[in-house]
């Protein structure tokens, strides 16, 4: 979308600009913020009515419910009844990339958990979110500032992109660092934590601050409506519009046999010869690297007018992990 077309205004961190965006969140407006994960997009968490205008702006179904954001641990009481092992997560792991599912308080509005019983929390560690945190007074609720089921958005133009025709505040805040979306522990039942969603925060991390075996699971269903998946955990999810075709080794033997029509993206930049439409994510094909310009690399090549994108998967555990999760999905057929 050309800018002109946005009604969307992009800020930079200034302490007056701040101010301003922390006023338009307490008066119940929406603001995309930077974090250290993706870009969200924030309304008060305690609101109502100004968490409705999220989903409304994203085209969110409503029974996929929001992670919210804190500033600081009394926040973290106040939306939520944490149990000790989600406060030894807090410590070790906040600010930072894990969210942690908990039972709600009540001041959390039902559309804000999906009308669960429970609330999705983070502290994020984005500096200039933090500060906005800071300045509003209120926890934010905030997902992936993005079009619903679209590739995430990892920085400010992303979001105009995505959003410019629906909301009026961006917040610049660079590039994002991690560029992957948090890992998810369920810990409901702190004795049996659920790993929801892979993030930069491995599940081996969490097992060893928790000296428990950390398995796979589901988000709940929200009660009315059941067998409701959230979409971080639905299989088309964080799709480009171009069909992606995933493979465990990129060859450039391969690649050269295609066609014209296609792209071919590696994690490292491949040696030899490179003709046709080669592409990579990360020079050296660091893992750090390749998540912070997944999403960015995604959505350039969905705007190259490809047939197809032939995408390697990321080697390894760790990061690997989240990165590989999020290909998939991108890879899932609509
Ligand atoms: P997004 O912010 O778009 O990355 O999505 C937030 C994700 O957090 C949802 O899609 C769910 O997977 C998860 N989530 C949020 N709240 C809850 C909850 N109360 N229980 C389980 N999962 C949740
Ligand atoms: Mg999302």
């Amino acid at each position: 979308m050309s800018p002109a077309a946005s009604i969307a205004r992009i800020y930079r961190g200034t302490p007056p600009n701040l101010a301003k965006l922390a006023r338009c969140l307490q008066a119940g407006e929406l603001v995309a913020v930077p974090t250290e994960t993706v870009y969200g997009l924030a309304a008060n968490a305690l609101d109502a009515k100004a968490c409705r205008k999220i989903f409304m702006a994203k085209g969110r179904p409503v029974e996929d419910p929001l992670i919210v954001h804190i500033h600081s641990l009394t926040q973290l009481f106040e939306v939520a009844k944490p149990n000790d092992a989600a406060l030894r997560l807090a410590r070790e792991f906040w600010p930072g990339p894990l969210t942690m599912v908990l039972p709600k308080k009540n001041c959390v509005p039902g559309i804000v958990s999906a009308g669960l019983s429970t609330v999705a929390v983070r502290m994020p560690a984005h500096p200039l979110f933090r500060r906005l945190l800071q300045r509003v007074g209120v926890p934010l609720a905030a997902p992936s500032a993005n079009q619903f089921g679209y590739v995430s958005p990892t920085t400010a133009e992303h979001v105009r992109t995505g959003l410019g025709k629906k909301i009026r505040h961006i917040l610049d805040g660079g590039p994002c660092a991690i560029g992957v979306e948090s890992t998810i522990v369920d810990l409901r039942k702190p004795r049996s934590p659920r790993l929801l969603r892979p993030g930069a925060i491995t599940r081996e991390q969490v097992e060893a601050v928790l000296g428990l075996k950390v398995r796979s699971g589901r988000t709940p269903s929200a009660p009315p409506k059941s067998a409701q998946v959230a979409p971080g955990l639905m299989a088309q999810h964080y799709s480009p519009r171009t069909p992606v075709t995933l493979r465990s080794r990129l060859s450039l033997k391969m690649a050269a046999r295609g066609t014209a029509k296609d792209a071919w993206v590696f994690q490292a930049k491949p040696r030899g010869e490179l003709d046709g439409n080669i592409f990579w994510f990360d020079l050296h094909g660091k893992i750090e690297g390749v998540a912070r310009r997944l999403f960015s690399t995604l959505r350039a090549l969905d705007a190259g007018k490809f047939k197809r994108l032939h995408v390697e998967l990321a080697p390894g555990e760790g990061l690997a992990t989240a990165i590989n999760d999020r290909l998939r999905r991108a890879a899932a057929k609509k």
